[in-house]
């Protein structure tokens, strides 16, 4: 609601009390009047009346005008008197309009107009006084896990406890608000070379925000993300300031730092790019810019192609063949990947429907498509449409996707699973208790994630972890894929650990659609020498 709007719906509420004396005022002025002109007239025509010896009314008028000229001064004493008292209600409810305005109804502290309010008066105070001017952005973590598993009103509460205890440990001198839902902002003014001051600020709001809080017999824990900008009050205007601010924070929450972060150019120049990335894929999405290239999954005894990774490949009008690590996190972040994946499965399978009947392929999945109820569904309809086999399918899914939701994780697998579509636990080692994620869900094979691989000659340890995921997957039976194998030597070495498929650039580089059609046709007679022949004649 806009302050004129509230402003006004405020005024409708107060009675308007000067309504009545004021007409009765107006009566007064008008009845006056007329007794003034009665009262002149009398004295005129008495005067003719004297002057011709007749009208003897004169007396009666007098008294008349003067009963009403008495009216007259008691309406305009009440009317002044409702006067003042309306003036006073209004200017209350004028200041509680502003107050309203200016203050975030749930916690009692600043909103972002109250903010931006107080803000302007600490930049004045800071250029009188030849002080900088820092703004601390914070960002509460988990707060909606808070909300979805214990209720909005618990959610409430901890935003009103951590906003008092905020309140005390920022104090008045500074300006304290809740800028939207779970974040809050602070303006300060410091010294020159106060960044150690704005340091402690911060770390004591991040001490307030990770402390657990006890509601209604519930333990909840939150954290938070904080990012700070300061600059002289000149330099930088306060609007500025917080936007860098919060720059930081979001960089902290990206890079998941339990720290409060400094805001820094780059990481502006990273928000540009970013946003060219998110509205380059909204321009590119529909328009045959993102296209599947395949990645050949080879028999590592005799070198034959068993399958292809579908890997994504955005084919920019401008920058030409960009890598998925640049675009695949901004289409998450900003909710295209749905739309993006289904444009790259739906022309990768569509391609591959053709391919021998032995040859799989391998999908990626990202962690948001994993909390999506309806997944399951939207690759059914592209396996029937392009005519895939399900059985030929496998979606690969990274152990940090299943970290968020264990649970809907569950459902979406068993899903995908009673289509008769396979999985694979991608990028194995990288995450969290992969031994657990291999007890909880079904998954046909795992992926050996490239890091292990990359260093197996100079480290024993790596060598013995290679071997060890080996001899277990062995035990539980389930195949293992070792990925990143760049050269012949890492291929001897993980073929006498025992692994028996491998992917990487020794076999072949992801290659668009056409080439993989190539590379099938001269692979279809199984080739064992293949990778040493290669290595030999790089
Ligand atoms: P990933 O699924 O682990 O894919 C393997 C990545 O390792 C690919 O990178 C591949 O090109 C690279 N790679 C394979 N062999 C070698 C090697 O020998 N040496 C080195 N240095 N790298 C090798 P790429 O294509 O850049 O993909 C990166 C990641 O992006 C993928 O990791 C996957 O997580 C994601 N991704 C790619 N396409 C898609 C997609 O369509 N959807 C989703 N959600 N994610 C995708
Ligand atoms: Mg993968
Ligand atoms: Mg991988």
């Amino acid at each position: 609601m806009t302050r004129k709007k509230l402003l006004s719906s405020l005024n409708a509420k107060v009675p308007r009390t000067g309504r009545v004396p004021r007409d009765m005022f107006v009566l007064g002025i008008l009845v006056s009047a007329v007794a003034l002109l009665m009262w002149n007239g009398s004295y005129f025509f008495g005067y003719l009346s004297r002057a011709e010896g007749g009208f003897t009314g004169e007396l009666q008028i007098s008294s008349t005008t003067l009963t009403l000229n008495v009216a007259l001064i008691l309406f305009g004493w009440r009317y002044y008197v409702d006067l003042q008292q309306e003036i006073a209600k209004r200017a209350e409810s004028e200041e509680r309009a502003a107050i309203m305005a200016s203050t975030d109804g749930m916690t009692g502290l600043l909103n972002r107009r109250g903010f931006s309010e107080r803000a302007e008066l600490l930049r004045e105070t800071a250029m009188n006084e030849g002080l900088q001017l820092a703004v601390i952005s914070m960002q509460l973590n988990r707060f909606k896990q808070v909300n979805d598993r214990h209720g909005f009103d618990v959610g409430d509460e901890l935003l009103r406890r951590i906003a008092t205890s905020l309140s005390d440990t920022v104090g008045p001198e500074r300006a304290l608000a809740r800028i939207s839902g779970d974040e809050f902002a602070v303006i300060s003014t410091i010294q020159a070379d106060g960044r150690e001051e704005a340091n402690a600020l911060a770390g004591a709001m991040l001490g307030v925000a990770t402390a657990p809080i006890m509601i209604d017999k519930t333990l909840v824990n939150v954290g938070a993300f904080i990012g700070i900008a300061a600059a002289g009050p000149e330099e930088v205007g306060v609007r500025d300031l917080l936007r860098r601010a919060d720059i930081a924070q979001a960089h902290g929450r990206q890079g998941r730092m339990a720290r409060p972060v400094w805001f820094n150019d780059a990481m502006e120049r990273e928000l540009f790019v970013h946003n060219e990335i998110e509205q380059g894929i909204r321009a590119g999405l529909g328009h045959g810019q993102f296209l599947p290239y395949f990645e050949p999954q080879v028999d590592l005894k005799t070198g034959q192609i068993r399958g292809f990774e579908v890997l994504a490949r955005w084919h920019h009008p401008i920058s030409g063949v960009v890598q998925p690590g640049r675009f695949i996190p901004v289409a998450e972040e900003h909710g295209l990947i749905d739309q993006l994946s289904e444009e790259i499965f739906r022309q990768a399978l569509s391609h591959a429907a053709d391919w021998p009947s032995d040859i799989q392929l391998s999908i990626n999945i990202s962690p948001s498509q994993l909390a999506d109820s309806w997944i399951a569904q939207k690759l059914v309809r592209i396996l029937t449409e392009t005519g895939f086999p399900a059985n030929r399918l496998t979606v690969e899914i990274t152990e940090s996707s299943l970290f968020s939701d264990l649970e809907m994780a569950r459902a979406i697998v068993n899903s995908l699973k009673n289509q008769g579509i396979r999985l694979a636990l991608d990028d194995f080692g990288t995450g969290f208790s992969s031994l657990s994620h291999l007890r909880e869900l079904p998954f046909n094979s795992i992926k050996m994630d490239r890091t292990f691989v990359r260093t197996i000659h100079e480290d024993r340890e790596a060598e013995a972890i290679v071997r060890a995921v080996t001899t277990l997957a062995e035990a539980i039976k389930i195949p293992v894929t070792v990925e990143g194998i760049e050269n012949a030597e890492t291929h001897e070495k993980v073929s006498t650990l025992g692994c028996t498929l491998g992917q990487g650039w020794f076999f072949g580089k992801p290659v668009p659609a056409h080439q993989a059609d190539q590379l099938l046709r001269t692979s279809d007679t199984p080739d064992v020498s293949t990778p040493a022949a290669k290595s030999a004649s790089a």
